[in-house]
């Protein structure tokens, strides 16, 4: 069996396309969304999904601007450009982008974001609102998730989910989403007892752990959709050899880099019944759903 490849790049084309209306009318009230981006440091991928950020926005016709600091700013200074952007008009979503570098206090700086211009929803307002499921922005990275199984017809309820991984930032609220959804979940993490026997009961098995590879085809129950939300580099020829399939070989030769999931793909597409690729799965999802969430708060906002 070769699994049902699901194209998060297709599907993220069709939720900005099914954005544009909407847009083009606020366009025409005058009220035209805007994203504020605060970017401290010279991390190098950060600065490349700012990029995709900020290109998705243009494409719609979405203001859009970048504060950068620099790598020494202090938690106040970062706080001083999130209070200003709380302030102006225009700007209807905040997004900080992350990690933020060791001085500065992370958790502070998202409490400061007003919780109606959250489009990234980490603010402990928009956590809760979820928790009661009652939302107002959902994490973009687990939200487009969601629409990427309803848009290839995959139901979960009553599904057995297994979601590996339980950051604030995708596991725990992808949980809550698929519960509310109503599949069975299980949360797993770096303690789990035999993680892929557990794995291998799901379903519907997430992957957002940060390990390149780890879930394996052992991991995977015949016919379960898995989604891969890892995005990790491999530089090492033999890891590349081992994770990548060998069509992807020879853009890893030419570039010396590739990105792979968490999912060791060339393993588990003969296992799985769906699979996600890694590039062109959930990543472009998360870029329309911040689009989408920005979009939202300009509507909300009129
Ligand atoms: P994170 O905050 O580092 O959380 C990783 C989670 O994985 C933790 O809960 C950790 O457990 C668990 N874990 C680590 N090693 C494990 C192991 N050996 N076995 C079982 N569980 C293990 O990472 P994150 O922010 O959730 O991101 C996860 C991955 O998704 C990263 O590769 C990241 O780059 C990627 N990501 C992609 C997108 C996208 O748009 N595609 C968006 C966000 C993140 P503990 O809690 O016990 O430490």
């Amino acid at each position: 069996m070769t699994a049902r490849r699901l194209d998060g790049k297709a599907t993220a084309q069709a939720i900005r396309e099914e954005l544009r209306g909407e847009v083009d009318r606020l366009i025409a009230r005058g009220r035209r969304p805007g994203l504020g981006v605060v970017l401290v440091g010279e991390h190098p991928a950060s600065a490349v999904y700012v990029k995709s950020k900020t290109g998705a926005c243009e494409g719609l016709g979405v203001h859009h601007e970048t504060r950068t600091l620099p790598a020494s700013a202090s938690t106040e200074e970062v706080v001083d450009v999130v209070e200003k952007l709380n302030h102006r008009r225009e700007i209807h979503g905040i997004l900080v982008q992350l990690p933020l570098p060791p001085q500065v206090d992370a958790t502070r700086v998202l409490d400061v974001v007003d919780p109606v211009k959250d489009v990234d929803g980490f603010h402990p307002d928009n956590v809760g609102r979820l928790v009661q499921k009652r939302p107002r922005f959902v994490p973009c990275t687990p939200a487009g998730i969601m629409e990427l199984l309803a848009r290839h017809d995959i139901g979960v309820a009553g599904k057995r989910a297994v979601v590996i991984g339980r950051s604030d930032i995708v596991g725990k609220p992808m949980a809550l989403l698929l519960m509310h959804a109503n599949a069975t979940v299980t949360v797993c993490h770096s303690r789990t007892a035999d993680l892929a026997a557990v794995a291998r009961e799901a379903d519907l098995l997430v992957a957002a752990i940060g390990r390149p590879g780890l879930v394996r085809a052992e991991f995977v129950k015949p016919g379960a959709v898995v989604v891969d939300v890892g995005m990790n580099t491999v530089e090492n020829p033999a890891e590349a050899r081992d994770l990548l399939e060998p069509s992807r070989l020879p853009g890893f030769e030419k570039r010396g880099r590739a990105l792979v999931g968490d999912v060791h793909a060339p393993s588990v597409a003969s296992v799985a019944g769906a699979l996600t690729p890694v590039p062109g799965g959930v990543g472009p999802l998360t870029i329309a759903l911040l689009v989408k969430n920005t979009v939202r708060a300009a509507s909300m906002a009129e």
